[in-house]
């Protein structure tokens, strides 16, 4: 049984804009599945409309047995700004995953359970910052807030993990780190996940499964082994490597170069 299943996704805004044309997959439990696609080709409309945040025109999405007909807590989300609270701790704000079961009044007069505080601890351990659990989330680095990011995710016991470009405001280094703890989490906890990303380097050394997405349309869907340098131009290009070097295609989308200039020497792309 599939743990997510798209039939015949189809999303339109407004009138013309067609964000997803007749898309169709199922991922099943436990599956690591990372989008690609260039900017603008409908990447953050499926994760919205996995979360039940944004409706398809058509088309339907199962997340286990059920059919998603609006947000639900069972989904995750880890999101490219971790929209922590500054000026409290990685538990605290971990802690705030539970807020689903807990409720508003419980959370703010911190009546947590304890099963939710041993969660949060275990999810910290999972990211690697038990030992920073007391750290205020301000002053943490980047990478650092985008594993609370994942710890608090965790701590809502998702069925499924979305992430939307999680890693893209990270340099290379820390980005490698939070994918690693992200897959690492994803395993232990067999939990399926589907994220979002533009480095296709990165993303190669973590999915298990790719999905390439072009103008709306499912271009691509195939393991590591299969995502190669032609696959690749023809996602990002339109198949005209012309229009762009090896390594650049390699390295990422034409909208994120800069930050991924370090990163060209290092890819193992097959050719
Ligand atoms: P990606 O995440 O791959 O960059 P998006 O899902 O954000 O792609 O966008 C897909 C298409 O839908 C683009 O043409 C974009 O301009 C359009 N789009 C996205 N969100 C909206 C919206 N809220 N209203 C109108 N058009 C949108």
């Amino acid at each position: 049984m599939a743990s997510v299943s798209l039939q015949n996704v189809t999303k339109i805004y407004g009138t013309d804009t067609v964000a997803l044309d007749d898309v169709t997959f199922d991922v099943d439990q436990g599956e690591f599945v990372v989008i690609l696609g260039p900017s603008g080709a409908g990447k953050s409309t499926l994760l919205r409309i996995l979360n039940g945040l944004t409706p398809p025109t058509e088309g339907t999405i199962e997340i286990g047995d059920e059919r998603v007909g609006g947000k639900r807590d069972e989904v995750a989300m880890v999101f490219q700004l971790h929209y922590l609270v500054e000026s409290m701790s990685a538990y605290r704000n971990a802690l705030t995953g539970a807020l689903g079961r807990t409720g508003w009044l419980r959370s703010v007069l911190t009546w947590y359970d304890e099963s939710d505080k041993r969660g949060a601890l275990d999810a910290l351990d999972t990211v690697g910052l038990i030992d920073e659990a007391g750290q205020r989330a301000g002053s943490m680095s980047g990478g650092q807030k985008q594993r609370v990011g994942i710890a608090r995710a965790l701590v809502q016991e998702p069925e499924l993990l979305l992430a939307d470009e999680p890693v893209s405001s990270l340099d290379p280094k820390a980005a490698r780190d939070v994918m690693g703890y992200m897959k690492t989490a994803a395993m232990e906890r067999n939990l399926t996940t589907v994220a979002s990303l533009h480095q296709v380097n990165i993303a190669r050394e973590f999915g298990d499964r790719f999905i390439g997405i072009r103008d709306g349309s499912v271009v691509f869907d195939g393991g590591p082994d299969e995502l190669t340098m032609d696959v690749i131009d023809d996602l990002y290009y339109g198949g005209d490597a012309s229009k762009a070097g090896p390594a650049e295609a390699i390295s990422g989308s034409p909208d994120s170069e800069s930050e991924l200039a370090p990163e060209t020497s290092d890819t193992g792309v097959q050719a």
